[in-house]
């Protein structure tokens, strides 16, 4: 196995068995990457077919419906608009790439005077385009006709570690920006605190997936933005599950059946004979929570990383 970012062979195998299926994982030390053993795809086949009914947040019951999707992931884009909210300009135009059933995108829609998507499921592009008025092409990027400049700013959440070519997307995606835009891009981070922090041998696994070709870390990420013409202009290490997710793990070595309360800020639902005591213990968990996430932040060792970038 060669590394596709620069070229080094006879790479190492990193990790043999992935979460739901076989497949092997190769790490290129020198980009520190992690690299998919895989062929070249057609991501429209994959993503409109396959895809949604074989992964699922809701590890017991796989549910691809927009609807379901849509109002899973809607409250968790604080994280999200708060970078982007930065660059809100009602004057300005926005597209998204992967905006899966809009989650994200219907909340940006009043910050910009344009929002777009593009979403290869044709069943979610679908439903942004009735729910939410928002154009979007159920294309591959290069397939959807815009022209250079058309955009002044774009985003890919979760998709570049899709990609089978992270360089040529991020290139792509530079085709349709204005000179002076920016590129937003989160991705699962190599250094996952589950992965590097906690002992669980389960989640060594699950973290790999088969729809993931590449595992990035800060330099790998940085070398990728690079080599596709773009300086990283700032980094932010998010996390997303909650500590009591964590924990969860540690003692299980195994996931909880749904995300909805790793998500979420942890809350217990106590008894009902000392509600103040309840309540008292749970902000105390919430705060605790944030400080978790403070550290793994400071540290880098969060779940996601989030880039904008700026072109060279
Ligand atoms: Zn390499």
């Amino acid at each position: 196995m060669d590394c596709s970012l620069c070229g080094k062979t006879g790479l190492p195998l990193h990790i043999e068995g992935l979460r739901n299926s076989d497949g092997r994982v190769f790490y290129c030390a020198d980009c520190d990457l992690g690299l998919l053993q895989t062929q070249k795809f057609d991501p429209k086949a994959y993503y409109d077919g396959e895809y949604r009914q074989k992964f699922s947040e809701i590890l017991e019951a796989p549910n691809g419906e927009p609807d379901f999707m849509y109002n899973y992931h809607k409250d968790f884009q604080a994280d999200r608009l708060r970078i982007v909210g930065e660059f809100f300009n009602p004057a300005a135009s926005f597209l998204e790439i992967g905006c899966s059933a809009g989650q994200f995108l219907a909340q940006l829609k009043p910050h910009f005077g344009r929002v777009a998507g593009v979403e290869l499921d044709s069943g979610c592009a679908d439903y942004v385009r009735t729910q939410f008025d928002i154009a979007v092409y159920d294309q591959e990027l290069a397939d959807c006709g815009f022209g250079p400049g058309e955009f002044h700013y774009a985003a890919a959440f979760q998709v570049l570690e899709h990609t089978y070519d992270p360089v040529a997307f991020l290139r792509d995606m530079a085709g349709v920006l204005q000179l002076d835009g920016r590129v937003f891009i989160e991705v699962p981070n190599l250094r996952d605190p589950l992965l590097s922090l906690w002992r669980v041998p389960a989640y060594h696994r699950f973290y790999y997936h088969e729809a993931h070709t590449h595992y990035f870390s800060a330099r790998s990420l940085e070398k990728v933005a690079t080599a596709a013409g773009y300086r990283i202009e700032a980094l932010h290490y998010l996390q997303d599950y909650n500590f009591m997710n964590h924990l969860y793990w540690h003692f299980n070595n195994g996931p909880q059946r749904t995300g909805e309360f790793g998500l979420a800020p942890p809350r217990i639902q106590f008894n009902d004979d000392h509600p103040e005591a309840g309540e008292a213990l749970n902000a105390l968990f919430q705060d605790c929570d944030k400080r978790y996430k403070a550290i793994l932040a400071e540290h880098g060792l969060t779940s996601n990383m989030f880039a904008v970038l700026a072109r060279e």
